[in-house]
């Protein structure tokens, strides 16, 4: 299973490279797979996809339409990027025809739409380097991997992302054992525990929301009375603490950590006017938003706007001939940062290879209802 079972490292989930995996969706299914491989061990494909997020996954399955092969690199272990990583049991309002899907879901639905074309994926590496290379483009992973390829797409979301630690001494042990935790995978595990949330976000107020149902206890610490929730969950949060159901410590902020072998047994809090305070808690999740950094492609001289990659609307291509941009990472007069925008984009993105890929060729556009999926039985 490749999706929703993000192993948890130090309680971090899937948030950095894990050891590197390769995993072929075509000999899985016992058929011809995406990529060749030269005597030098160098992978080649038609379309190199970098991120296995929703995005780069529905690229694979674009691409495949028109008969181009796909090798996919994530610096995650696991297919699904953001939806994944950060929000796998989290319903999804606004992807067309399902009025409702949590975030594995759509991760396992868009994998399995994409397997028919075998794609090849090396997971647990990050993209390092990306040069040109006769008429394609050489990339070279942090898992020892080349590939090359005549297009390249990137389908980075917002690079590498990881979360804002908060600087307490000793918080590594923790983190380890999971005491401390910057994302929720798998919400039972807090049944019957004594939980402290740290943050004034949309995180920290959904999930203080969720938990109160089955934590034995969740102290919601935050600097300010007023949180950066939405208002409507935020009032939520302060009935459910009128209720008695969460206890919220304002005006606090994080100060220590206390336990022993790394198990966490209470969370030190201080007052700006350094009144402390200790709470018994079993686990301290902390919500202080994701460090998003472009990493090493903000080295590949690509048009960057603003830690996005600046492309062209009607194609995706960016200022390097062959290199193409599309979901949360792309950037344009008009951008929506929402999976269905970044779905469209990929098949723009497909179409526009497609030339490269199949010089001379005329590219008959063809509704999927009329060819079906090639290669699907
Ligand atoms: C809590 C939350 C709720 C959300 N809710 C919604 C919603 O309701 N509707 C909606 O439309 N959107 C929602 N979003 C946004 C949505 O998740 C993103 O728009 C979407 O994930 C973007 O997909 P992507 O494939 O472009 O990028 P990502 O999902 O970010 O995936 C990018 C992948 O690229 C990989 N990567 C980056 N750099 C490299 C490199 N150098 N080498 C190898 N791999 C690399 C990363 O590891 C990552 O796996 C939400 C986001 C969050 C955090």
């Amino acid at each position: 299973m490749r999706v929703g079972s993000i192993a948890l490292p130090g309680g971090r989930a899937g948030l950095s490279p894990g050891p590197a995996t390769v995993y072929d969706a075509g000999l899985a299914q016992g058929r011809g797979h995406g990529v060749a491989s030269d005597s030098t061990g160098m992978i080649e494909t038609d379309v190199a996809v970098i991120g296995a997020g929703p995005v780069g996954l529905f690229a694979v399955f674009e691409c495949g339409m028109l008969r181009m092969r796909c090798v996919v690199i994530d610096a995650l272990d696991a297919l699904g990027g953001q939806c994944a990583a950060l929000y796998p049991e989290k319903p999804i309002y606004d992807i067309p025809a399902h009025p409702a899907i949590e975030g594995a879901a759509l991760v396992a639905r868009l994998e399995a739409q994409a397997a028919p074309f075998a794609p090849h994926y090396l997971l647990g590496q990050r993209v390092e380097t990306l040069v040109a290379d006769g008429d394609g483009w050489r990339l070279s992973t942090s898992g020892g991997a080349t590939v090359r390829a005549r297009a390249v797409i990137i389908a980075a979301g917002a690079g590498a992302f990881g979360p804002n630690r908060p600087p307490l001494a000793g918080i590594e042990g923790y983190e380890a054992s999971g005491g401390v935790r910057y994302l929720v995978t798998r919400r039972e595990e807090f049944r019957g525990k004594r939980v402290v949330i740290a943050g004034g976000g949309d995180s920290a107020v959904d999930w203080a929301l969720s938990l109160k149902d089955i934590a034995a206890k969740v102290v919601v610490v935050h600097r300010r009375p007023k949180f950066r929730a939405a208002p409507e969950t935020a009032a939520q949060l302060e009935a459910a603490a009128a209720r008695g159901e969460i206890e919220l410590a304002i005006p606090y902020q994080l100060h220590g950590l206390a336990g022993a072998d790394g198990r966490l047994s209470g969370v030190e809090l201080a007052t700006l006017k350094g009144e402390t305070r200790l709470v018994e808690a079993d686990h301290l999740l902390a919500f202080f938003g994701l460090s998003m950094e472009l990493g090493p492609i903000a080295d590949w001289s690509l048009g960057l706007d603003k830690h996005h990659i600046a492309v062209t609307p009607a194609t995706l291509e960016t200022n390097l001939p062959g290199v193409y941009a599309i979901g949360d990472i792309a950037t344009y007069p008009g951008k929506l940062k929402l999976i269905l925008q970044g779905f469209s984009e990929a098949a723009m993105a497909a179409h526009a290879i497609h030339p490269r890929i199949f010089p001379g060729e005329a590219l008959h556009f063809e509704y999927s209802t009329t060819k079906g999926v090639p290669g699907a039985s």
